[in-house]
């Protein structure tokens, strides 16, 4: 479509020029794209994989599956949309949540406005029109009046990490990148780096189909049991029946889940308190991180009793002192780092053909034409790598696009600097420059994805709809506004633990990224009701110009 020559494009007839452009097609992308699409916008979204999904396109590896539970994994602007769509059970798995993207891009009719298969490369501010000028890695340009970044959170995998990467004689790959038509594992020595959500998910798959799994672990994760029944026509009735408390409910939580935090720590005694952490534990869901104690983000003491419960419960699984001391963590609090939920991951290591390597004792060196050197000497034989190593999460997919706002800034010049962003929705600096996911807000890391990214969209469509109807031509945030913004942010941040633990949420996974909490740890609920606040005010401490 954006090959066609566009009236009203300048001299050059192969420029697009819209009035917005949304770049990618995942969570976020869609629904911003239909909501411009709605009101009148001339706007196309442009995405680098070749189908809808975003997140869920890419991650087809192994195990793949959601870890909120499908019914509020879900867009809640229209009731139709949501009961005509069945889960089949309480956590999905990566095919059925990809059949499910299509099925909104096909029901809300977006793939004709979609450009698939073109990667954003540059998205220069030109300060005499007023304009954004988007090309692509092919050539393609946009003459934009508004670009929403809806790049995604967790889309720029981490690549190159380890020294000899391109020696390896078998296959290697990052799970982002698992290939559509899947790879044969059957009777192969495996080695997979990575045990952070995504990693767990491809173990406790592969294990049973493989010859030897050989698991490279570094920090440890507290895991929760997943309880994951399938859905029969009652369940589905029961959970479609709640479209409406859902909707009112979810975007006032802490994180966009239906659960809350409830319970105040010092209201119970001790045996009440080990009552309610049994409770949480066997609900088999995120539930006992997200709406167990709120304190444990907070107080050492606290967070350390709920670490040993969690502890407890893994060791008690375990059995094995080796296994304990590689996979249970000590050196950090329970949910100061992503908690991932797993169906007998713990288990998987009891496996005579799994063995897990304690890389904190003895590091990867590199890795080799046959497998991977260990810093002692030792090399693993390997038939193929699994690198579930992570990503470069929330500012990643956005600082490896030449962004330039005015006075030809870079942005990715300024987050290597600071990472700073006016609540996550827009930057000083970058007039008519939305964000989606990014930095300095809980759609960093802290939420429910689809009910944070429908507030950010639907924010993003008023404050454009206020854009236009001023009769004014762009909004940016005034630097106080970005400085007060960032003071709030850090102090609300500086009161928790999390930034004392190292993983993406601090961009400790990223050499050379400053470090800074990702996600905004004042709720998803007081987020949003700061939003309609800028909003009701007018765009107080933005500028329109
Ligand atoms: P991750 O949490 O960042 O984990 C990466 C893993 O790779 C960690 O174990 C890390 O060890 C290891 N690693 C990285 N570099 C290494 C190196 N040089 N040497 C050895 N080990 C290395 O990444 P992820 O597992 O892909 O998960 C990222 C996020 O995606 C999650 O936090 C979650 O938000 C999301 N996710 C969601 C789901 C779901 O909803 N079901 C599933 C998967 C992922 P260290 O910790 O020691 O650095």
């Amino acid at each position: 479509m954006a090959d066609q020559a566009v009236a009203g494009a300048g001299d050059n007839p192969h420029v697009r020029t819209l009035d917005a452009l949304v770049i990618g097609a995942g969570v976020g992308g869609l629904y911003q794209l239909y909501q411009l699409r709605e009101k009148g916008l001339s706007v196309a979204s442009v995405e680098a994989a070749a189908d809808v999904g975003g997140t869920w396109h890419w991650n087809r590896y192994p195990g793949a599956r959601f870890d909120s539970e499908g019914y509020i994994y879900q867009y809640l602007f229209d009731e139709t949309l949501f009961k005509d769509w069945t889960w089949s059970e309480r956590f999905p798995s990566q095919p059925e949540i990809e059949r499910w993207m299509h099925y909104i891009a096909d029901r809300l009719d977006l793939r004709k406005d979609i450009d698939f298969g073109r990667t954003v490369k540059s998205a220069h501010f030109d300060e005499v029109t007023s304009r954004w000028r988007v090309e692509t890695d092919a050539g393609h340009v946009y003459d934009t009046q508004f670009l929403v970044a809806c790049s995604g959170v967790l889309s720029a995998p981490l690549e190159h990490l380890f020294e000899g990467e391109d020696t390896f004689r078998g296959d290697i790959l990052h799970t982002a990148r698992w290939p559509a038509e899947g790879l044969d594992l059957a009777g192969k020595r495996v080695g997979i780096i990575g045990t952070g959500a995504t990693g767990i998910q491809v173990i406790q798959t592969i294990a049973p189909e493989v010859a030897e799994l050989k698991v490279f672990v570094r920090t440890p994760q507290y895991v929760l049991p997943m309880k994951n029944p399938k859905y029969g026509p009652a369940e589905v009735r029961a959970y479609k029946d709640r479209f409406e408390e859902l909707r009112d409910s979810l975007f006032t939580t802490f994180t966009g889940f239906e659960y809350d935090f409830e319970v105040a720590w010092d209201d119970l005694t001790p045996a009440q308190r080990t009552e309610r952490l049994e409770d949480l534990y066997g609900h088999g869901s995120l539930k006992m991180w997200l709406a167990g104690f709120g304190e444990v983000f907070f107080y050492e003491e606290i967070s350390e009793e709920v670490s040993e419960f969690v502890r407890d419960k893994m060791r008690a699984r375990l059995k094995d002192p080796e296994l304990i001391e590689t996979l249970v963590p000590t050196e950090y609090g329970f949910g100061t780092r992503r908690v991932p939920l797993e169906t007998g991951y713990l288990e998987t290591y009891h496996r005579d053909n799994v063995h897990a390597i304690n890389i904190r004792k003895n590091g990867i060196a590199e890795i080799v034409p046959y497998g991977i050197r260990m810093q002692d000497g030792t090399v693993h034989e390997l038939d193929v790598i699994i690198l579930a190593v992570g990503f470069d999460g929330s500012t990643g997919a956005l600082t490896r696009i030449d962004v330039r706002g005015r006075g030809g800034r870079s942005l990715s010049e300024d987050w290597a600097r600071e990472v700073r962003t006016t609540m996550g929705l827009q930057k000083h600096g970058y007039p008519n420059l939305f964000l989606t996911g990014a930095p300095l807000a809980p759609s960093a890391a802290l939420c429910n994805v689809p009910t944070c990214l429908q507030q950010q969209t639907e924010w993003i469509t008023a404050c454009i709809g206020n854009v236009i109807a001023s009769g004014k031509s762009t909004i940016e945030p005034l630097q106080q506004t970005e400085d007060d913004w960032v003071a709030h942010h850090d102090e609300t941040a500086s009161a928790t633990l999390i930034g004392k633990t190292d993983s993406w949420w601090v961009g400790s996974n990223v050499e050379g990224k400053p470090r800074r909490v990702l996600a905004y740890t004042g709720g998803a609920g007081a987020y949003n009701d700061k939003c309609k606040e800028v909003a009701e005010s007018g765009y107080a401490g933005f500028e329109m110009a």
